[in-house]
């Protein structure tokens, strides 16, 4: 761990901008032009700061170091991952050495895996996407289709500069259900969903102050990616999540929430499986169906429509799947 004199910078980065969740609690919100793309956060315990995970970079991960130094004296001495996803963890490098990485045994399994192939996918396809997409933008007119570009135009130029340079560091320390961190200052939970989001998903729940840190388990004014977890798992990992005495809920995406947002990330999974339930029979008349779909209120103004498209597909394609399996079984 490095120390030094203690500053604050109302914008320390041109990658994220700084919430004071609460005193000696800081939520780090990715701006939209920017190489951090989720949220993260630094917890103070008391003498040890945690970061709860890491960016899509490590160019924003450093000035997340640089920020941990400057508000808190300290930089992070313990690193949390809170998911295999790339935009969650590829910032690891920066605080490897420093501080141990710690993550759910099922969450160390998917970096190694599916995170790999994640990897590779990106080294291969990440200048030819950045090239497809600048040249898409000068054809765009629509203001908000612009601005939607620019965050891909943004995440992919994170990319390409990162990936030369990129590791992706393992986790070292695992476990399994429930961590606890004790402080001088805080307490601090960590409690891990299975097959919500991903195979796993940890949130960290600071009890004594009433923050939770929700990572993709909720996303607050922008539609949630479901389809690579199981939406019905989702809606219990929420309606646990739920029940616990909780003010302030920083999600993975867009700005920190209330129980307002939580409850409507709950009505978004509901709405989202009763359409499904409506949807015709055949492939054909599926697609035309989705297509046609509207999102529906209270959704309408959240940000990244697209993901309701490709949100339906995905629990067509389940429910397809599931009656596929039902009839072979009999
Ligand atoms: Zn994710």
């Amino acid at each position: 761990m490095e120390r030094s004199n203690r500053k604050s910078d109302p914008r320390p980065s041109k990658h994220f901008s700084l919430d004071t969740v609460g005193e000696g609690v800081r939520a780090a919100i990715a701006a939209n032009e920017g190489a951090a793309v989720s949220n993260v956060a630094l917890i103070d315990l008391g003498g040890q700061i945690i970061v709860f995970d890491t960016f899509m970079t490590p160019q924003a991960a450093s000035d997340l170091r640089q920020t941990s130094l400057d508000r808190f004296g300290w930089t992070p001495g313990l690193v949390i991952n809170s998911h295999y996803h790339n935009d969650h963890i590829w910032g690891n490098q920066v605080f490897a050495g420093d501080a141990p990485i710690i993550s759910s045994a099922r969450t160390a399994e998917l970096i190694a895996s599916a995170g790999r192939e994640e990897f590779d996918w990106y080294s291969e396809n990440s200048s030819s996407q950045l090239e497809s997409l600048l040249a898409e933008y000068k054809t765009l007119s629509d203001q908000q289709e612009r601005s939607q570009m620019t965050f891909w135009i943004a995440y992919y130029e994170g990319l390409v500069e990162a990936l030369p340079d990129l590791r992706v560091i393992m986790p070292e320390v695992l476990f399994e259900g429930r961590l606890e961190f004790h402080g001088d200052r805080r307490n601090a939970e960590l409690l891990v969903f299975e097959d919500a989001h991903t195979g796993s998903d940890a949130v960290l729940y600071l009890p004594d102050d009433q923050f939770i840190f929700m990572s993709d388990l909720l996303f607050v004014g922008c539609h949630p990616y479901l389809a690579d977890g199981d939406p019905l798992q989702l809606h219990s990992a929420l309606k646990h999540i739920a029940e616990l005495d909780a003010t302030r809920y920083v999600p993975g995406h867009g700005p920190v929430g209330t129980r307002d947002d939580l409850m409507l990330m709950i009505e978004y999974v509901e709405r989202c499986l009763e359409l499904a339930s409506e949807m015709p029979a055949g492939e054909h008349a599926q697609k035309e169906w989705i297509a046609a779909l509207g999102v529906p209120e209270p959704f309408q103004d959240w940000q990244y429509p697209q993901f309701f498209q490709s949100n339906m597909q995905f629990l067509c394609q389940s429910a397809n799947g599931q009656k596929e399996d039902n009839t072979s079984d009999r």
